[in-house]
C-alpha cells in the first residue's frame, strides 16, 4: 500500500476538546505506526468563531499533548477558491447543476411533501433544467436517486443508506462560497488522506462525502469512525461531568502523556495493557482494535495513571514538564537553587504524587521559605509537648554530622531515650521543617536541606 497518510481536522472554537484530542490520537498513533503523514488541517471556514487564538489554542494542545503534525498546518478557508473550482468542474462533467430555487420555493416544496407523507427532501426542479436564468443559484451535487450508497468502515463494518433518502447537497452556495461537505472532500482529497479516522457523529457526513467523491471520479479514503466518549453515567460527554477542553487537564496537573494513555485507552486496547508510554501504543496500534462500543469517561483512572507517568518519568523530564505546567498556569518560575534541590529530592517526592498540584505540594518544603507556617493538621502535631520535645531534639542535632544514616540512628536513638515511637518523633518534625503533614522522607528532607537550614526551622517551631 501507499504511504498512510491520517489528518486531524479540527474547527476552532475557542479551546481544544479533549473528544478532538482522541480523535487526534488515533489518527496520529495510526500514520506514526505505518511510518505515514499525520497532517493538521483547521476548518476555519465559521469566520465568526475562527480568530487567531481559537487555532492557537489548538496547537497548544497538541503541543503540549506531544501530537507532532507534518509540514505546515493548512487552512480550509485559504483554499476556498479551489473548492469554488471543484464545484464548477462538476457543473462542467455533469455531476452538479446550477439551482435557482428561492428559500420560499423550498420550503413550499418541502411542506408539501411533509403533507404527502413523503421525507421533506427538497427535489430541484433545475436539476435536469437547460435553462440558465440570470438568477441567484447555488451548486448542487446531481446525488443518485436510486440504489445505495455503502460504506465499508473499519470501525463500524458495512454501513448502508438508501439514495432516495440523501438529496442533492448544496457545494457552492448562492455567494460562490463552499459548503462544508464539499471544502473536506477537496481537502482530503488534495492533502491525499488515506484514512479518515473521527468520531462516529461524522458517518452520515461519509455518505454524502462519498457521493461527491464518486462525482470526481476521486479514490474514497478508508473511513474509521470511532465512537463518541461519554460521561461515566453513560450520557454524551459535557461541561457537567468535569473539564472539557485539553487546557483544562493541563491547568489540573495531570502528566501529559497519562493523558495520552488515557486517551488511547477509551475505545483501543491492547491486551490487557494499561499503563503504557506513546512509544509503545505507537508499536500496538491497530485500527481493527479499536471498539465500537462508547467509552466512558472515568477520572479516578486518569488520576491513577498520572500519577504512575510521574513515578516512570526520568527526573530531568519530570522537571521539564512541571516547569511547563508552572509557566502554562501563570505561576512563578522556579530559581536555580530551587530546581538543583527539586531534582536531588524528586525522588522521594515523585512517589506520593499523581499531579503535578500535588508534587508541588511535596515539595513545599522546598519551595516554602523561613518560617514554615504550619497548617491546620501540621499545627495540631506542633503542641506544647511535642515543642518541647523538638527542643530537646535539636540541641542533639546540633552536635551530629549531617549525613542521611547518623540522623536516622540519631532520631531513633533519640526516641528510644523519650521512650516514644519513632513516628511520634517524625510527625512534629516533618510538621516542624515543612508546616504540613505529608512530604517526603524526613531523614531525607534534612540531608537535602542541609544542617543550618534544618535547624532553623526547628527553632522556629520549638519557640
Ligand atoms: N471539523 C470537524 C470537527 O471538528 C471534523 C471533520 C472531519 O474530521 O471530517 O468535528
Amino acid at each position: 500500500m501507499s504511504q498512510i497518510v491520517t489528518r486531524i481536522a479540527p474547527s476552532p472554537t475557542g479551546y481544544m476538546h479533549i473528544g478532538t484530542a482522541r480523535a487526534a490520537l488515533f489518527n496520529w498513533l495510526f500514520a506514526r505506526h505505518h511510518n505515514g503523514r499525520f497532517l493538521l488541517r483547521i476548518e476555519d471556514t465559521d469566520r465568526s468563531r475562527s480568530t487567531p487564538e481559537a487555532t492557537e489554542a489548538i496547537y497548544r494542545g497538541m503541543k503540549w499533548l506531544g501530537m507532532d503534525w507534518d509540514g505546515e498546518a493548512i487552512s480550509q478557508f485559504a483554499r476556498a477558491d479551489r473548492h469554488a473550482d471543484v464545484a464548477h468542474q462538476m457543473l462542467a462533467n455533469g455531476t452538479a447543476y446550477k439551482c435557482y430555487a428561492t428559500k420560499e420555493e423550498i420550503d413550499a416544496f418541502r411542506e408539501a411533501a411533509r403533507e404527502a407523507g413523503r421525507p421533506p427532501l427538497f427535489l430541484s426542479p433545475w436539476r435536469d433544467s437547460a435553462e440558465t436564468p440570470d438568477l441567484p443559484y447555488v451548486i448542487r451535487l446531481k446525488a443518485p436517486r436510486d440504489g445505495e450508497t455503502t460504506i465499508n468502515d473499519v470501525v463500524q463494518g458495512t454501513v448502508t443508506w438508501k439514495n432516495e433518502t440523501l438529496d442533492d447537497m448544496i457545494l457552492l452556495r448562492s455567494d460562490g462560497t463552499p459548503t462544508y461537505m464539499l471544502a473536506v472532500v477537496v481537502d482530503d482529497h488534495d492533502m491525499g488522506i488515506t484514512h479518515i479516522i473521527r468520531g462516529d457523529d461524522h458517518l452520515t457526513n461519509a455518505a454524502r462525502q462519498s457521493q461527491i467523491y464518486t462525482a470526481m471520479g476521486w479514490d474514497i479514503p478508508v473511513f474509521a469512525h470511532i465512537p463518541l466518549v461519554y460521561g461515566p453515567d453513560g450520557k454524551k460527554l459535557s461541561k457537567r461531568h468535569g473539564a472539557m477542553g485539553v487546557e483544562e487537564y493541563q491547568a489540573m496537573g495531570y502528566y501529559p502523556d497519562a493523558v495520552m494513555n488515557y486517551l488511547a485507552r477509551l475505545g483501543w486496547s491492547h491486551g490487557d495493557d494499561e499503563f503504557f508510554t506513546m512509544k509503545q501504543a505507537i508499536d500496538w496500534f491497530r485500527l481493527e482494535d479499536v471498539v465500537k462500543s462508547p467509552a466512558r469517561f472515568d477520572f479516578k483512572k486518569l488520576e491513577n495513571l498520572s500519577g504512575q507517568h510521574i513515578r516512570a518519568a526520568d527526573n530531568e523530564t519530570l522537571l521539564a514538564k512541571l516547569e511547563e505546567f508552572l509557566s502554562a498556569t501563570g505561576q512563578t518560575d522556579l530559581t536555580d537553587a530551587q530546581k538543583r534541590l527539586m531534582f536531588a529530592g524528586m525522588d522521594g517526592m515523585k512517589e506520593r504524587a499523581k499531579t503535578f498540584p500535588e508534587l508541588l505540594e511535596m515539595a513545599h518544603f522546598i519551595l516554602g521559605t523561613r518560617p514554615f507556617v504550619p497548617d491546620e493538621k501540621a499545627a495540631k502535631l506542633l503542641d506544647t509537648v511535642s515543642r518541647g520535645m523538638l527542643n530537646r531534639l535539636t540541641s542533639r542535632l546540633r552536635g551530629v554530622s549531617w549525613t542521611h544514616d547518623i540522623l536516622e540512628a540519631e532520631i531513633r536513638a533519640f526516641a528510644e531515650t523519650e521512650e516514644i515511637g519513632l513516628g511520634k518523633v517524625a510527625q512534629p518534625l516533618r510538621a516542624a521543617l515543612t508546616g504540613r503533614t505529608i512530604s517526603p522522607s524526613v531523614f531525607d528532607m534534612m540531608v537535602l536541606l542541609g544542617k543550618d537550614e534544618s535547624i532553623a526551622r526547628l527553632e522556629d517551631a520549638s519557640v
